[in-house]
């Protein structure tokens, strides 16, 4: 057992210990039978754990401090955009005239309150200049899903029913293929060429009258910008399909280029990512989808409009693919990202995409010298290192990463995309220093030096974390998620 080891709740427990002062009752106390059915009324008291309030302050606040996250370390998660979340975010968030609304409360009372998702709608048009866009998605995955369901939808509105068939290619974020398969389509993957770009020859020899769309990430998961974005554009609407970006990591272009003005008709963006919104625990997060004009009629309703300076919800939308998300999304998001776009500005915005850039440029070059690099040219937001010279003395990149957590840094993502052998893909953002990218640096080289020189230490890392290594395919498989008494 580890010096750290916390016991859990259940086991620091001592009968009659409370947590709570409660004022005395001053109502008259009613007997439960006389309201509910027998069979609902608990006979014995649930088994809950007897505390005190500095007791369970000090074991939730020791499990809170092994967590990793953002604001205590860096967490060069590739694709995943782990920025920092700009506390005056959680403050705007906070509002009482926000926080305290209701989902159902009556339009006219909460018109401030719509024109801020109207705003942010308007912001997010222009970011990526697509048409309309819809905020209810919940997540990056839910917005690719949605948006293919209105490609659908267009398709068969044109009495177009045989176009089955969504490309994607083989360096995709693995939601892609997913989202395109939950929606009813096949899955077609298009090949990488030697540049890690997708291979247009491969392209054209896979698109056809039964092509619904072709789904692609610009830059791709590698950091590589599809430089030849219009000619596959052409490629894709020359035989009627669409084209459908995956923005969830908007930070690699922002306020650079334009998903609308590469010829998409749809585009997915991640609030929770690009936009500083906190991700983690499972949500909520927000995957907003733009469209172009030919896919508005298929948003999902109710969508927002302005008339007459009145803010109101119209659901009189015939060819809407319908809600995709109970009352109006994650609004608590929305406000969070609002706040980010207004206090940076269009220059700061800008700024952010140059920031990102030049620190995922500048660790890649520094790196380059002590891992392979399959692709060698410049990169955008991130970059992909291939542990391959590593595995050749006994050392996997899972080894590396797990050492990397000895030094405080949350590991890269790792063995994706597939297409990199022990690939290990770093997404530094614009939010690190000088200072952090450099420690990162050093910690990298070193281990890569004692790959060479001391190789156990790194096969059998972390040594200082709460437990080292963990049976992970049995925590995934066979997890054990509830109090058993011994
Ligand atoms: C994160 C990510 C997604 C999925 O977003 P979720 O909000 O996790 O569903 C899709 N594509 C790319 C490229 C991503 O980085």
């Amino acid at each position: 057992m580890h010096k750290d080891n916390q016991p859990l709740i259940f086991e620091i427990t001592k009968a009659g210990r409370v947590g709570y002062s409660l004022t005395e009752l001053d109502v008259p106390e009613v007997d439960l039978s006389s309201l509910m059915p027998d069979g609902f009324i608990r006979k014995e008291d649930a088994e809950l754990p007897e505390v005190s309030e500095l007791d369970i302050m000090r074991h939730y606040t020791a499990l809170s401090n092994r967590n990793h996250g953002v604001d205590n370390g860096f967490y060069p998660l590739g694709s995943c955009t782990m920025k920092y979340n700009p506390k005056i975010n959680e403050s705007v968030a906070r509002f009482p005239g926000f926080a305290n609304i209701h989902p159902l409360q009556d339009e006219s009372t909460v018109q401030g309150a719509l024109e801020m998702i109207y705003d942010l709608q308007e912001h997010l048009n222009e970011i990526t200049g697509m048409d309309e866009t819809t905020l209810q998605p919940a997540a990056g995955a839910h917005g690719e899903w949605t948006a293919l369901m209105m490609i659908r939808a267009f398709h068969e509105a044109n009495g177009d029913f045989n176009r089955t068939k969504v490309l994607v290619p083989d360096s995709a974020h693995g939601t892609n293929p997913a989202s395109a398969t939950v929606a009813g389509f096949d899955t077609v993957t298009v090949k990488s060429n030697e540049s890690g770009l997708v291979d247009i020859e491969d392209l054209k020899s896979k698109v056809g009258p039964d092509t619904a769309a072709l789904m692609l990430t610009n830059p791709n998961t590698l950091g590589l910008f599809e430089e030849d974005i219009l000619e596959m554009a052409t490629i894709v609407h020359g035989v009627g399909g669409k084209l459908y970006y995956d923005g969830a990591n908007l930070n690699a272009v922002m306020s650079k280029a334009r998903p609308g003005d590469m010829g998409f008709d749809a585009v997915h963006l991640n609030l929770h990512k690009t936009f500083t919104g906190p991700h983690g625990g499972g949500g909520p997060g927000s995957g907003p989808v733009g469209v172009k004009k030919d896919l508005i009629p298929f948003l999902p309703k109710p969508v927002l409009v302005k008339k007459e300076d009145i803010y109101t919800f119209e659901y009189d939308r015939p060819q809407s693919i319908g809600r995709v998300k109970p009352f109006y999304g994650n609004f608590g998001i929305y406000l969070r990202a609002y706040t980010y776009i207004r206090t940076m500005g269009p220059d700061g915005l800008k700024a952010v995409t140059e920031y990102a850039v030049l620190n995922a440029n500048y660790m890649m070059r520094k790196l380059e010298p002590y891992f392979d690099l399959p692709y060698t040219q410049h990169c955008k937001h991130e970059f992909v290192l291939s542990g391959r010279r590593q595995k050749k003395l006994g050392v996997r990149t899972l080894d590396m990463a797990k050492r990397l957590l000895d030094f405080g840094y949350h590991p890269p993502t790792i063995y994706f995309p597939l297409n990199v052998e022990e690939g290990m893909m770093i997404e530094p953002t614009e939010t690190e220093s000088k200072e952090t990218l450099d420690s990162f640096i050093d910690a990298m080289i070193q281990i890569a030096k004692e790959v060479e020189e001391n190789p156990e230490v790194v096969q059998n890392a972390p040594h200082t974390t709460v437990i080292n290594r963990l049976d992970e395919t049995k925590a995934a498989r066979q997890p054990v998620l509830r109090y058993i008494k011994k």
